[in-house]
C-alpha cells in the first residue's frame, strides 16, 4: 500500500479542465510510488470501475498521469512483449481513465484515505481480501528470541464468547473507532500496521502519575518525557500465525531487531501485560503459489511469512527458498518450522515423508539456498547475487521455475524483479516481490 502523505503547506490546486489538480513537490514521487509498486492495483480499478474488457487488461499495463482533487488520470500502455503489435491492433493503443475517488480531496491526508477506499471498493467488486482500516488490540503475553535477531512477541485477544472467534467480528469503542476481533488463523503474510505511538503515549502517562506521587524532586522533566516517543509512529509486521485458544486466539509477530531502531525499540520495551494496537491490516499476495514450482526470496523481514506459507503449504511441489539474512546465526530461523507436505513422490527431496498432510522440518523437505548479505549490499548488486545463485541451482537441477515470492528492500526488489522476469520469461502475476523496508544511508 502506497504510504501517501502530503504536507499541508506544500500542497497546491490547479484548475484543469473541470478537475483540480493536486500540485505538489511530492505528487510525483508519489505517482512514481504507485507506477512503480502498485500496478496490479491500477490494473484493478480498470477493471472494477470501467468498461475495459479483461481480454484487454491483459495486454496493457496502466500508470497514473495525474492526481486530481476528485480522483486519478489512468493511462494504459501495451505491456512489453506486445509493443510490436500495438501498432497493428487499435484495442492496444494507449487509452485514457478517470477514476472519481468516493469524495473529493480536501485536506493532504485524505489522498491516502481516498486511495485506499479505492482500492477497497474495486477489491469488493473484483471479489477480492482487501486492507482494512479497523483497530485491533493485542495483550503481549511473552516474548522471547526465535534466532539470534528475531524477537518474538507473543500475544494474544481474550474472546468476548466463543461465537465471535469464527467471524470477522467488528465494533465500535466508545470514540466511535470500528476493531475487530477477527484473526486470519490460515493466512500466510498477513501484515498489521502497529501503532508504536500507543505505547510511548501509555508510558508516558504511567510516568507522570508516578512523577505527581513523586515527592523528592527526582521527577522526570518533559525533554526526557519528550524521548519516549518514536521517531516513526507506526510499523508494518506481519502475523507470523495464530490460532484459537480456549480462552480466545493467541498469536506470534516476529520482529527483526536491526540495532537502535523505532521498530525494534518498542518491541523490546513491551512487557507481558501491555497492550498494543494496530491501525490497518491488510492480506499478502500469495495465491499465485498453489501450482508451479515456486521460489521464495526472503530477508529476515519476510522469513516470517515464508515461514507461515510452508506450514500451510498447498502445492503438490516444494518451493524453493533463498533466504538472505545479515547475520549467518539467523539462518536457524528456519529450523523449527514444518511444512504442511503435500508434495509428490517424483517431487519430494530423498529424507521427505511421504504421507499427505504430514508436516516435515524445512530443512528435510525443501531447499533452502542462503546468502549473508550486509547493508551495503542491496539494490544491483544483492539482485545479481540472488540471480545468480538462482539460476546456477536451476541448471545444475534442471527444473524450471514457474512462480516467484518474495520481500525484500525496496532498491532491491525491482532489480529482482525485472531479472527473474526476464531469465525465466515469466508474466508479471507470477512475480510477486514487495518493498518490505527501505535503506537509509
Ligand atoms: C507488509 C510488511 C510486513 C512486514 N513484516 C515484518 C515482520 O514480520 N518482521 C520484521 O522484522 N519486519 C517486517 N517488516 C519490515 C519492517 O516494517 C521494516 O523493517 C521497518 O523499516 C522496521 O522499522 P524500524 O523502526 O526498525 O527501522 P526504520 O526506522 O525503518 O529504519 C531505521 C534504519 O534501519 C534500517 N533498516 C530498516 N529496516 C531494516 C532491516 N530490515 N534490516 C536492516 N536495516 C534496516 C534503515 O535503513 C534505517 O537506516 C514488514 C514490512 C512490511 C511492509
Amino acid at each position: 500500500m502506497a504510504n501517501i502523505l502530503l504536507p499541508t503547506e506544500n500542497l497546491l490546486y490547479k484548475q484543469n479542465n473541470s478537475y483540480t489538480l493536486l500540485d505538489a513537490p511530492e505528487i510525483d514521487d508519489i505517482i512514481a510510488h504507485i507506477n512503480e509498486e502498485h500496478l496490479d492495483e491500477l490494473l484493478g480499478f480498470l477493471s472494477a470501475f470501467t468498461s475495459i474488457s479483461t481480454a484487454e487488461l491483459n495486454h496493457v499495463d496502466a500508470k497514473i498521469t495525474a492526481i486530481y482533487a476528485e480522483g486519478i488520470a489512468l493511462q494504459t500502455y501495451p505491456k512489453h512483449l506486445e509493443r510490436l503489435l500495438a501498432s497493428q491492433d487499435n484495442n492496444l493503443r494507449d487509452q485514457a481513465f478517470f477514476i472519481t475517488f468516493a469524495a473529493p480531496i480536501t485536506h493532504p491526508d485524505d489522498l491516502q484515505t481516498q486511495y485506499i477506499l479505492l482500492k477497497q471498493r474495486a477489491d469488493k467488486k473484483l471479489g477480492k481480501k482487501t486492507i482494512k482500516l479497523t483497530k485491533q488490540v493485542f495483550e503481549v503475553q511473552n516474548s522471547y528470541n526465535v534466532s539470534k535477531n528475531m524477537l518474538r512477541l507473543e500475544l494474544s485477544i481474550p474472546s468476548l464468547n466463543n461465537a465471535q472467534l469464527n467471524d470477522d467480528v467488528q465494533l465500535r469503542n466508545t470514540k466511535g473507532a470500528l476493531s475487530s476481533t477477527s484473526v486470519p488463523i490460515n493466512e500466510a503474510g498477513y501484515a498489521y500496521l502497529f501503532d508504536l505511538e500507543h505505547n510511548a503515549t501509555t508510558k508516558a502517562l504511567m510516568t507522570d502519575s508516578i512523577d505527581d506521587n513523586k515527592a523528592d524532586g527526582n521527577a522526570v522533566n518533559d525533554s526526557e518525557k519528550n524521548n519516549v516517543r518514536p521517531t516513526r509512529p507506526h510499523c508494518y509486521y506481519t502475523l507470523r500465525k495464530a490460532w484459537h485458544t480456549d480462552d480466545g486466539i493467541r498469536a506470534w509477530v516476529d520482529v527483526f531487531l536491526h540495532g537502535d531502531t523505532p521498530g525494534g525499540n518498542w518491541a523490546q520495551s513491551l512487557q507481558a501485560g501491555d497492550t498494543i494496537v494496530t491501525k490497518r491490516e491488510f492480506p499478502e499476495k500469495v495465491e499465485h503459489l498453489r501450482d508451479g514450482q515456486a521460489v521464495l526470496i526472503v530477508d529476515e523481514t519476510s522469513m516470517p511469512t515464508a515461514a507461515r506459507l510452508l506450514e500451510l503449504w498447498n502445492n503438490p511441489k516444494p518451493p524453493l527458498i533463498i533466504c538472505i539474512t545479515q547475520d549467518i546465526a539467523d539462518q536457524s530461523y528456519f529450523d523449527e518450522v514444518k511444512i504442511h507436505s503435500r508434495v509428490s513422490s517424483s517431487d519430494r527431496l530423498e529424507g521427505a515423508d511421504s504421507t499427505k498432510g504430514m508436516r516435515n522440518r524445512v530443512h528435510d523437505a525443501v531447499t533452502v539456498l542462503h546468502i549473508t548479505a550486509n547493508q551495503t549490499t542491496l539494490g544491483q548488486d544483492l539482485a545479481t547475487v540472488i540471480d545468480d545463485k538462482l539460476s546456477d541451482y536451476v541448471s545444475r537441477h534442471a527444473i524450471q521455475i514457474d512462480k516467484v515470492w518474495g520481500a525484500l528492500e525496496a532498491s532491491t526488489v525491482k532489480a529482482v524483479r525485472d531479472k527473474l522476469r526476464a531469465r525465466f520469461y515469466l508474466s508479471r502475476a507470477d512475480v510477486i516481490v514487495k518493498a518490505y523496508w527501505r535503506h537509509t544511508a
